[in-house]
């Protein structure tokens, strides 16, 4: 950007300036324009978003909250936050509701980060974190990966005086890694108490049972931490936007008082209560996403191709000149997403799709190796 740029735009904030915006997976609609394909010929594996849709229940919501547009939705989420109260065993005012969980995120930096202050993230870790530190003018310092995923060890001894939030994934976004909750737990019980934990649970619905962690139960031990989750991915709400964080009373309250008034719109509230009662849907999502998993693991180790244990709904293979066989499998109609901006350039990140569409998408593959 030219140094002497005195309108308002070369006059914005150094750290506004230097944010690399957000990439988000390619819209279907966008590349049937652009190569001139057939919106249905087109399959989208890019955003890691639910292959069955919505579940029918949550639809049925949304449509019957349509009717009462003209009027603001309850800007205090009430009625889902009573809902998510009981399901999750915390105080209705331990939850904050965003606008998809990116909007906790934020809010997270904005109530907790300044100029001053830093973040800590892995390397590989989901793109929200640095832009949302940037955002606020702190400091992001990214911690060099380990096995792809995060070093609890090399994050704790990161941890400077002006650090304010530290930001963990688990699983992580675009990597897949998992580490076991008990070396969370341990990890949180060596983090000083200035530092707010952030832990993104937006794939959590996806482990297996056995894997799964009640890690809300924790907050009375740890008041620094806040769990977010989102109802994007397993509940198949992503264009809604809805997701929710959950904390000690003292941070949440922190969280609403930067929250945008009426953050979830009246639709996304209506489907997320009622895409909580649908259990049925949440379980043919985890049973679809775990033959898919297997079926694009062994396609792909099938030809070759290397893969990053995930534990997501998405998986990460090593292609080597991924821009080139992104363009490729694009030709093909084909959406996958290129990850070299998260430092992966060997990568192409692929969400767990229906049986037919990982066909296609191996099938694809295989034509351009
Ligand atoms: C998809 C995703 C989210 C959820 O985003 P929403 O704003 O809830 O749609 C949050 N964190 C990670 C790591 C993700 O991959």
């Amino acid at each position: 950007m030219n140094g002497c740029d005195l309108t308002c735009v070369g006059l914005a904030p150094a750290n506004v300036r230097a944010i690399a915006p957000y990439q988000p997976g390619k819209p279907i609609s966008e590349l049937a324009r652009e190569l001139g394909l057939n919106e249905a010929d087109i399959i989208k594996l890019a955003s890691n978003e639910n292959p069955l849709g919505p579940s029918p229940m949550a639809l049925a919501a949304a449509q019957e909250a349509l009717h009462d547009v003209a009027l603001y939705p309850d800007g205090a989420g009430f009625a889902l936050k009573t809902r998510l109260s009981g399901k999750l065993g915390v105080a209705a005012n331990q939850i904050v509701l965003g606008n998809g969980s990116n909007d906790v995120l934020d809010m997270a930096a904005r109530a907790f980060l300044t100029a001053g202050t830093s973040s800590i993230y892995a390397q590989h870790a989901f793109a929200v974190y640095p832009i949302a530190t940037q955002t606020a003018g702190a400091l992001g310092i990214a911690v060099a990966a380990k096995d792809y995923g995060h070093d609890l060890a090399a994050m704790r001894a990161a941890i400077r005086e002006d650090t304010r939030v530290l930001w963990i994934a688990n699983p992580n976004n675009p990597t897949g890694t998992f580490l076991p909750w008990a070396e969370i737990e341990a990890f949180l019980e060596t983090v000083p108490p200035q530092v707010l934990v952030v832990l993104d649970e937006a794939y959590g619905e996806y482990l297996p049972p056995a894997e799964r962690c009640d890690t809300a139960a924790w907050l009375g031990r740890f008041p620094n931490l806040l769990i977010s989750r989102t109802f994007s991915k397993a509940y198949g709400l992503a264009g809604l936007r809805v997701g929710y964080g959950i904390g000690s009373v003292n941070v949440i309250d922190l969280l609403n008082r930067v929250r945008h008034p009426f953050n979830v719109n009246a639709p996304a509230l209506a489907a997320a209560e009622a895409a909580l009662n649908d259990v049925e849907f949440l379980e043919r999502s985890y049973a679809l996403n775990t033959a898919g998993m297997a079926q694009l693991v062994a396609g792909l180790n099938e030809v070759g191709i290397e893969t990053v244990p995930s534990k997501g709904n998405f998986l990460l293979a090593k292609v080597g000149d991924a821009a080139r066989m992104n363009t490729e499998l694009l030709k093909r109609g084909v959406i996958v997403r290129p990850v070299a901006n998260y430092g992966l350039p060997e990568f192409l990140r692929v969400s767990v799709g229906l049986a037919g569409q990982n066909i296609r998408f191996l099938e694809a593959l295989k034509a351009c190796l």
